[in-house]
């Protein structure tokens, strides 16, 4: 344990971790006069937002709601996501003149490149005068406050202490066990982790049947157990992926189905009636090739669908296909787990916690913030809108 004389520096506010949620909440309470230390272990901070949309970072989204989100309470996110709402963001984007455009469904991205938003992010806080170190690994000595902690270069005391270490997705950008360490360590509740947002693997018998379709993308629902995402599913050499899949995801619960509706904008017994009237003898090949892609339909029709004309089929074959393709059920046998997943479920549960100030109930002075807590967004732009917003709301308090 640290004793005062063997404190080497001395700060308000020491944030563990320099990620998205780490910088916000540092930049916030630099901006109020606090004295911000930002210590992050890995030779960058930021790195997730670095790689994060395809380079782009999708770093927020318009539509952004407490129900885009995943938790044992659900209405823990409300308090902060309301007092820090996308527009807040965004605001800061324009008055960075950072270019960006909506690709999709309220999903905002960069024009250029994510490291436009991590150079926002860093410019606020030096602006902020807040001190940012890398390769800077902090250990807990004692509680307070005053808080003691061991660095590499000796003892730092602070009145606030924020734990934004993320979660466990991508160790080796820097994800590391500490925040869900020490919270377990001071006896706080921790819900049960595992990926999210990741594809699901195939068992090898399925696998090998779908092989010749790896790459091939259709728009698809997927559902796991009620809850359905309509978008895209990809063929992968492991199993499934494409936003559709990572989304149910993070619902599906091991040993159940996942349930794949491949005409998810209608009714297909419909549609092949009405194709049936106006060609008879098209192919039910073609017909499904329509919106199955025709690498699909071909593996479709090779595992067992009737592959004559549509005026040959039977309503028993016609509810076969319409089976086959809109309740499509995959057995997932696992997922590519954290080396993939995009986050990571579970985390430090939200009763240790003010949903205002994200501060520990037990501990005061003692903050998480991001993925850490047990809240876990949807794909598009709410995980980061969460770290934003939970980053916010610690740096107005601590
Ligand atoms: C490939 C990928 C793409 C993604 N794309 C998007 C996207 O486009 N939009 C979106 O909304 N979300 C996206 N996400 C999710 C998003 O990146 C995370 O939800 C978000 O970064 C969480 O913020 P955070 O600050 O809590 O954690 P992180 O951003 O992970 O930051 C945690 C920081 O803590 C540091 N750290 C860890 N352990 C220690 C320790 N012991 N000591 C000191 N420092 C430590 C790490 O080095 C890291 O810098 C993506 C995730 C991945 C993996």
């Amino acid at each position: 344990m640290a004793t005062s004389d063997q404190v080497r520096e001395q700060f308000d506010v020491v944030v563990i971790g320099g990620g998205a949620a780490g910088l916000m909440c540092g930049l916030v309470a630099g901006q109020r006069g606090r004295r911000v230390l930002i210590a992050d272990h890995a030779n960058k901070v930021g790195k997730k937002i670095l790689m994060s949309g395809g380079g782009r970072c999708n770093f927020t989204n318009l539509h952004c709601r407490p129900d885009n989100f995943l938790s044992a309470n659900p209405h823990f996110m409300k308090s902060a996501l309301s007092r820090y709402t996308p527009f807040d963001f965004i605001a800061m984007v324009e008055r960075h003149g950072i270019p960006y455009h909506e690709k999709t469904l309220g999903q905002l991205f960069c024009d250029r490149s994510s490291r436009d938003i991590l150079q926002m992010l860093v410019q606020e806080c030096r602006q902020a005068g807040v001190t940012i170190r890398t390769r800077h690994a902090l250990t807990v000595d004692q509680l307070g406050p005053p808080h003691h902690l061991q660095g590499p270069d000796g003892g730092i005391e602070c009145d606030s202490l924020v734990i934004a270490t993320g979660g466990l997705s991508i160790p080796r950008m820097g994800a590391s066990g500490f925040g869900l360490d020490l919270a377990a360590s001071l006896g706080l509740p921790v819900q049960p982790t595992r990926a999210g947002l990741v594809p699901i693997t195939l068992p090898g018998r399925k696998l090998r049947q779908l092989a010749e379709l790896s790459g091939v993308a259709v728009q698809a629902a997927v559902r796991a157990g009620s809850v359905a995402f309509r978008e895209a599913l990809l063929f992968t050499h492991r199993g499934l992926s494409g936003p559709a899949v990572l989304q149910a995801s993070s619902y599906w619960q091991p040993g159940e189905a996942m349930h794949i509706d491949l005409f998810p904008d209608g009714d297909l017994a419909a549609y092949l009636r009405e194709q049936r009237a106006l060609r008879p003898k098209q192919s039910l090949r073609n017909a499904l090739s329509v919106f199955l892609s025709k690498r699909v339909a071909a593996e479709w029709i090779r595992s067992g669908l009737p592959d004559g004309p549509l005026d040959s089929l039977s309503e028993p074959q016609l509810a076969r296909i319409v089976e086959r393709c809109q309740n499509w059920q995959v057995w997932p046998d696992g997922t590519e787990g954290y080396s993939t997943a995009e986050v990571t479920l579970g985390g430090v549960d939200t009763s240790a916690l003010s949903s205002k100030t994200m501060e520990c109930r037990q501990h005061p002075g003692l903050y998480f913030i991001g993925e850490v807590i047990d809240v876990t967004g949807h794909l598009g732009g709410h995980n980061f809108q969460w770290a934003w917003a939970s980053g916010h709301a610690a740096g107005e308090a601590a």
